[in-house]
């Protein structure tokens, strides 16, 4: 779990926040990539939770199951209101995010056996600040004004997000020191 995740992610924001805008012309564009961010959020809490199931960490798997239902919410509704029939295909030359892949999806690298809600919560929460990022670097630097607009609501739409988390975390019991060591770890090649 690292702390610096983000400031990392700000870092690279600042140098590939033009690039990206770049590469979304016009508000169809600007929403295939918001349909990109939540698919890919959704599938990869998708298969935390699967993670967390197979240590049998039950608690921390039904919140990531809880988060993907949310996410796979958010891409299906956009889907509905651009009329889409099928989600659209990524535009010619891939996506440009800001950093590997899509701002609002987790890092495996985040996940521990012994991980509790609220380390869940701050890869969630990670995540929204991610996508807000995303759509205030689109909503300063596109230069088609619409686009510019319709990021602006979305980022606004995100803050909004990571305040949700954010209570949501104030509400979770924080981790005792020594969280992650097992009492009764599992064998080796297990
Ligand atoms: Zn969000």
């Amino acid at each position: 779990m690292s702390d610096d995740k983000l400031g990392l992610g700000v870092a690279s924001n600042r140098t590939g926040a033009a690039e990206v805008a770049a590469g979304i012309g016009d508000v169809g564009d600007l929403m295939v990539y918001a349909y990109a961010m939540e698919a890919e959020a959704a599938e990869r809490y998708a298969e935390f939770a699967d993670a967390m199931e197979t240590h049998n960490n039950l608690e921390v798997a039904e919140l990531f199951r809880k988060l993907s239902r949310i996410e796979h919410i958010h891409a299906q509704q956009i889907v509905e209101s651009m009329n889409w029939n099928e989600p659209p295909p990524p535009p010619p030359g891939g996506f440009r995010w800001l950093g590997l892949e899509g701002p609002e999806s987790g890092d495996h690298a985040d996940l521990h056996y012994l991980m509790q809600p609220y380390h869940a919560l701050q890869i969630a929460l990670s995540n929204e600040q991610g996508a807000q990022l995303f759509y205030a670097a689109v909503a300063r630097e596109a230069s088609d004004e619409k686009v510019r607009a319709g990021a602006a609501e979305m980022a606004a739409e995100e803050e909004e997000h990571v305040s949700l988390i954010q209570q949501w975390l104030e509400r979770t019991a924080k981790p005792e020191p020594g969280w992650s060591r097992d009492d009764d770890p599992p064998m080796l090649g297990d």
